[in-house]
């Protein structure tokens, strides 16, 4: 990644530039307060294995997109507020020169191609970060990465092609379909769309999401009697709306 010290024209133009390249429904990056720092290639491992993506940094975010196939034009633009991003350095393994980035959406590793890469991303990052606010938001798992487990974690039982591997949104786990079955919010993630989760998390998720459903109704109607089967119809009507919600990149079978 380049370290550099921008005269304004030539930040502009290099703003316009990366915002071209990811095309006409990629996020406005020109703003009068936004400087890009550096960019550069990463390898983010995915669950379809390591791929190569173009990393941006700027004063304020962190923009990542695929590469097609020229390598000057990017897709699955993803932008991500510096404030929400925690860094953790990690020892070579998996990948060598990786680290990990920890948003409240996503948590991914990525690996640099070199040592001197690596620290300048995490230094350059570090520092613009200091100046910025956190929204707060918990930070979401890091998704076990699927050739971790040949067992589902909850339950145990072996994954083959009909007992298929799934995440759990809130612990990340690999677990089966059987355990990963309930769908509940996961306010990190969306703050209102169901995604899978464990029959672990999902106790404690339903547990807290029923509380403030009840503070509502009550807010609403005045009173706190309970209308189940109003109630679990719409969520299985969810359920059934989200259950191919994923995120980003990853086949359909989470
Ligand atoms: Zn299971
Ligand atoms: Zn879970």
């Amino acid at each position: 990644m380049g370290d550099t010290l921008l005269f304004p024209d030539d930040n502009q133009r290099r703003i316009e530039a990366v915002q071209k390249s990811f095309g006409p429904v990629g996020t406005r990056l020109l703003e009068p307060h936004r400087v890009l720092i550096g960019e550069g290639r990463l390898v983010k491992q995915s669950r379809r294995g390591a791929q190569p993506k173009a990393f941006f940094l700027f004063n304020d975010m962190l923009v990542y997109g695929s590469i097609v196939i020229n390598g000057r034009l990017f897709k699955k633009q993803k932008v991500i507020p510096l404030g929400d991003i925690k860094l953790e350095d990690l020892e070579d393994g998996f990948m060598r020169h990786q680290w990990l980035i920890q948003t409240p959406g996503k948590s991914f590793y990525v690996s640099a191609a070199s040592r001197e890469e690596k620290l300048a991303w995490m230094e350059h990052i570090t520092v613009c970060q200091t100046a910025l606010p956190s929204s707060g938001l918990p930070l979401a798992m890091t998704w076990v990465p699927d050739h971790a487990s040949a067992i589902c974690m909850r339950c145990t039982r072996s994954f083959n092609a009909a007992h298929r591997r799934h995440h759990c949104r809130k612990c990340g786990f690999l677990v089966c379909g059987n355990c990963s079955r309930k769908r509940a919010v996961v306010r990190n993630i969306h703050p209102t769309k169901r995604v899978r989760v464990c029959l672990q998390c999902h106790v404690g998720l339903r547990g807290k999401e029923e509380k403030e459903e009840k503070e509502e109704r009550r807010r609403k109607r005045g009173d706190s009697s309970g209308l189940r089967s109003d109630e679990e119809e719409q969520a299985s009507f969810e359920d059934h709306l989200y259950e191919d919600y994923i995120e980003e990149d990853y086949e359909p079978q989470d």
